[in-house]
């Protein structure tokens, strides 16, 4: 079982303008790299140095140097993981929180989803119903006609919410951390803090389907 030792450089301002240049210029020879830097070719050879050994850059005779696969990747991560919940959230499908339970489960069939939220009579967030609650509710009653899935719910505050403006990256990191499939996308009332909007919903597919498009 070897650990891989993974150090990781501070690259400097002039390093990160070669990856830019390279990323979009890429096979491009290093005479040309200095000249877009107005830098003679001598002075960029240390940089070209340490970003080859660090894995970000190839080089090939003749055709000059580019973007290693791993740094390609990287990169694209980077600027996908830091795209806007908004930007990539889905509909949420809601109920209100005295539709019964039987109701619900044939809702989760309808819509094709694995969770549902409830709302309040005002049409704010008030629950979140996933499909292991409906079957732990199936199992234990037996009139899912006049059981409410206010009653099975998680709710409020227990909730985990994300707001538009965060990042795919903390919507894939409260996803994972707190061992659950999706998040209501919610905008807090400025009338009344800790009330909160439903707008959206971002599930272990939207992240799935983020990372699929870094390979297109
Ligand atoms: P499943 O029940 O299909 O495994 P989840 O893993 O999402 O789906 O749900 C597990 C538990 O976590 C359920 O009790 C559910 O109510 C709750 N839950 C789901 N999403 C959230 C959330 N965003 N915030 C708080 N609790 C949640």
């Amino acid at each position: 079982m070897g650990n891989k030792v993974v150090v990781k450089i501070k690259l400097t301002k002039r390093q990160e303008e070669i990856l830019q240049i390279v990323k979009k210029e890429g096979p491009i020879p290093g005479k040309e790299i200095a000249e877009k830097l107005s830098l003679t070719r001598a002075t960029l050879r240390p940089d070209l140095a340490i970003l080859t050994m660090a894995g970000s850059l190839e080089a090939r005779p003749r055709v000059g140097y580019y973007l290693s696969p791993e740094k390609t990747i990287k990169m694209k991560a980077a600027k996908y993981s830091s795209k806007l919940v908004n930007d990539f959230k889905a509909l949420p499908i809601v109920i209100s929180k005295s539709t019964s339970v039987y109701d619900a489960i044939v809702q989760l069939f309808l819509e094709d989803v694995g969770t549902l939220y409830a709302v309040d009579d005002e049409g704010n967030l008030a629950g979140v119903i996933s499909r292991k609650d409906l079957i732990r509710a199936a199992i234990g009653n037996k009139n899912l006609n006049d059981l409410p899935v206010n009653v099975i719910m998680t709710r409020m505050p227990n909730i985990v919410t994300i707001s538009p403006e965060e990042t795919l990256l903390e919507a894939a990191n409260k996803l994972i951390n707190n061992h659950i499939d999706s998040l209501p996308v919610v905008r807090e009332k400025e009338s009344m803090p800790t009330t909160y909007e439903l707008i959206g919903r971002v599930t272990k597919t939207t992240i799935t389907s983020a990372f699929l498009e870094l390979f297109e």
